[in-house]
């Protein structure tokens, strides 16, 4: 074999080493992407390590205030099994969680006097989640008033009581 020929041969396998490295970071990527971390926020207040303003709680899901509002009354719910967000949960937490989604909607829109509820969920970095442990945000809504600015801190801590307690007493608890 000439030298232009042992060239192309070393050029060819480069190539081919090259699309299976890719190949296999990719997949580490996504595996990495999909991983589940105990350490996350959410995780960390289902355990009780860190503090939050419970609205709603079951053997299986959990809701409490939004410390970050959108509108007066926003609150998340989540599901306590361990899930990254709605791509990966099986369907027994998910129709759990959704049940109490559909619930505490009915019951935070009448607490709250919204006139109307907005629900969002975000899932991975790309959708928009910050989080990564599955929540749905539920956002009472209000007459011709928009949605407040993201990444806000609430300034009075006992506000998110005062519209929890609202809501709990609703649902009668
Ligand atoms: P996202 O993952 O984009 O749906 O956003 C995460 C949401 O979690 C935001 O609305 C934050 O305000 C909210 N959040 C972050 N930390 C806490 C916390 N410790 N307690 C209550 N809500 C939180």
């Amino acid at each position: 074999c000439g030298r232009g020929n042992s060239g192309k041969t070393i050029k060819v396998f480069k190539k081919r080493i090259h699309k299976k490295v890719s190949r296999k970071f990719n997949f580490l990527k996504k595996d990495f992407e999909m991983n589940y971390d105990e350490q996350n926020i959410f995780a960390k207040i289902i355990r009780g390590e860190l503090p939050a303003e419970k609205i709603y709680e079951d053997e299986k899901v959990l809701a409490f205030m939004d410390i970050m509002p959108r509108s007066p009354g926003h609150f998340l719910v989540i599901p306590k099994a361990s899930v990254r967000n709605i791509l990966d949960i099986d369907n027994e937490s998910l129709c759990a969680v959704i049940k109490v989604v559909k619930k505490l909607a009915v019951a935070s829109k009448k607490a709250m006097n919204a006139t109307g509820i907005t629900i969002q969920q975000f899932s991975e970095a790309d959708g928009g989640q910050e989080v990564f442990h599955l929540h749905f945000h539920i956002i009472p809504r209000y007459e011709g008033k928009p949605m407040d600015r993201p990444g806000q801190m609430v300034k009075d801590m006992s506000v998110l009581s005062l519209q929890a307690n609202k809501i709990k007493a609703e649902l009668g608890a």
